[in-house]
């Protein structure tokens, strides 16, 4: 019998959980399911990440979704487009026994018309995300009037992403008589505002602490330049010589990528990611296990779950992408009643996640300069002394000893000390007394503006006539810019999203691979059009103003399309 028969779900969802080869109920899946199964209630669960939550909601939601009917009855609302097709994914899986169970995903960023057709042909279970769910039931072509169970998952994070109206929105078009049940990792204010709100008496259920960061762990901050991020992570990890940490990235390329560099620069680090076979993976988990590695740096995915204890650090590389995650990033230090640090490595471009991730542990980061050469050089010294002083003499040598006093004979205890720190600290003091990048890192962070200044003016501000109306937000737009044109994240800037066409920064050197990239593009139907604004030819972005909103404004920017368009085809025609 399987450990899952006693929350009575039934025999197709039993065998699904099989093949799944899920062994036995989470806290957060034993404690739900029978409850949704049985009683018409709304829900309150918190629990941290990875504890199973869809599960949760998902097995109970298809076990009462009636399919003898083709109306929606089901609603999941998460905040981004990858959980949205995760949580897809996983009911996909779980209802793989269904017979004719149609989970359908609704997200931004992909074409309306197939997502349309695919609500057409019936959809029990809708997975959306706020934005793009608002639009189409605007549009009049999804109709929740009849759903009966609506999930709010990932609340703390749909509300930092500031989707409270347009969930307020949505749940006005479903009816009063249905079930909501609310997942989240943490219970911020709001969530509890927005619990009070939708929900009347919810069952509530906490596994582990309400608000999962630990007060062991103190948060700072570093603003660098993007091309700095390797210098600094090196100066932070030298300044803390005894430094035993998790460095996260958040693609297997920089993970790999870091990894090596720091292997080639000389520490003891290793590289832990999906692309790695199991085998590989273990044998990385060992070494860091038992300390052989002393920077393990790896993506959130292929560190969830690890559980070593004495982390000294976690260093965010880059921040992650979602909120939430820093939480678990951090709380992988701080374990077991010691204290821990965690440090952010960012660019100024950044700083407004910070705030986000502040509400979310519920405690203040503080900016922190990094540390100069000569407090690199002292920790070292300091460290090495420490070293010295706990080492146990190896009477091995004593044999060879007359010869070695004979040889240093001529020098007091001061000099000899002197001579010996010198052999080990060397190296530091070198790399550092020539590294001309990283006193630029200095100078830069106390001035911001003479330095975004300067970046600027080798800068294009770009128009392209799409917006919010395309179910844009400026990080989904900037994800977007980054694959149409091969770019990386710190290559695109200052993406600002206006409701029908946003503005976004390059480089100089890239302006053809730009406008190369959207020529003859369309995005669902639409000719997508790309310009260098106005003011960026003209004066660099010396005199940058807002873009206003009023209708004006934007008429004359027409005007200026036309006008920059007609130099673009002369400019083909040239090359041509
Ligand atoms: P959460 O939403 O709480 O962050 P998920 O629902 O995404 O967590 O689950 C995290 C991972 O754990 C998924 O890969 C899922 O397939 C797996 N999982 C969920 N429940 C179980 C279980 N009972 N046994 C084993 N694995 C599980
Ligand atoms: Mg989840």
């Amino acid at each position: 019998m399987s450990n899952f028969s006693p929350l009575g779900l039934n025999e197709s969802l039993l065998n699904a959980i099989q093949d799944l080869g899920f062994e036995t109920p989470s806290e957060v899946q034993e404690q739900c399911i029978p409850i949704l199964l049985n009683q018409k209630t709304d829900l309150v669960a918190l629990a941290q990440t990875g504890t199973g939550k869809t599960a949760a909601f998902g097995f109970p939601m298809i076990q009462l979704i009636n399919t003898g009917n083709r109306i929606t009855q089901g609603l999941i609302l998460s905040p981004t487009r990858e959980l949205c097709l995760q949580i897809t994914n996983e009911l996909k899986q779980y209802s793989k026994y269904e017979e004719n169970l149609n989970v359908v995903a609704i997200y931004g960023g992909a074409s309306i018309t197939d997502q349309a057709s695919k609500i057409n042909r019936g959809a029990h279970i809708i997975v959306a995300t706020p934005g793009r769910m608002k639009d189409m039931i605007n549009r009049n072509i999804i109709d929740i009037s009849q759903i009966q169970y609506c999930v709010l998952d990932e609340a703390d994070e749909m509300l930092n992403m500031g989707f409270y109206e347009d969930i307020t929105e949505i749940l006005s078009y479903s009816p009063k008589a249905k079930s909501t049940w609310l997942f989240s990792a943490t219970m911020p204010k709001e969530v509890s505002q927005i619990a009070r709100k939708f929900m009347s008496q919810p069952v509530e259920i906490t596994i582990g602490k309400k608000n999962v960061s630990t007060k062991n762990v103190t948060h700072s901050y570093y603003i660098v330049g993007a091309r700095d991020r390797y210098n600094a992570l090196k100066r932070l990890v030298d300044a803390h010589p005894d430094v035993f940490a998790v460095i996260f990235c958040r693609t297997k390329r920089d993970t790999q990528r870091i990894a090596e560099k720091l292997i080639e620069d000389g520490y003891n680090a290793a590289a832990l990611h999906g692309d790695l076979s199991q085998n590989q993976r273990d044998l990385v988990m060992k070494s860091f296990r038992n300390k052989q590695v002393q920077m393990l740096v790896a993506t959130d995915v292929a560190a969830r779950g690890i559980d070593v204890d004495n982390i000294t650090h976690v260093i965010n590389y880059q921040l992650p992408d979602e909120t939430e995650i820093y939480t678990h990033r951090s709380g992988r230090t701080g374990r077991a009643g010691k204290t821990g640090q965690s440090f952010v490595i960012l660019t100024k471009s950044e700083l407004r996640k910070i705030k986000a991730i502040e509400k979310v542990i519920g405690q203040q980061f503080t900016s922190e300069k990094l540390p100069t050469s000569e407090e690199i050089c002292e920790s070292q010294i300091l460290y090495l002394a420490e070293k010295v002083k706990n080492t146990e003499v190896n009477h091995n040598i004593d044999f060879i000893l007359p010869k070695i006093l004979e040889k240093l004979s001529d020098f007091d205890k001061d000099e000899l000390i002197k001579k010996f720190f010198s052999v080990e600290f060397s190296r530091f003091y070198d790399y550092y007394k020539q590294a001309p990048s990283l006193l630029q890192i200095e100078q830069t962070k106390g001035s911001e503006k003479s330095s975004s200044k300067k970046s600027h003016g080798e800068e294009h501000r770009y128009f392209i006539n799409l917006g919010a109306k395309d179910g844009f937000t400026w990080m989904s737009l900037k994800d977007f810019l980054k694959a149409e044109l091969n770019m990386g994240r710190d290559d695109i800037g200052k993406v600002d999203v206006m409701k029908t066409f946003s503005f976004f920064n390059t480089h100089k050197s890239k302006e053809r691979q730009v406008l190369k990239a959207f020529e003859n593009f369309e995005y669902n139907g639409r000719v997508v059009s790309v310009e260098i604004t106005r003011e960026s030819k003209e004066s660099g972005t010396k005199n940058r103003r807002k873009p206003h909103k009023d209708k004006g404004s934007f008429s004359k920017k027409r005007g200026q399309k036309n006008q920059n368009r007609n130099k673009s085809l002369e400019r083909r025609r040239r090359r041509g």
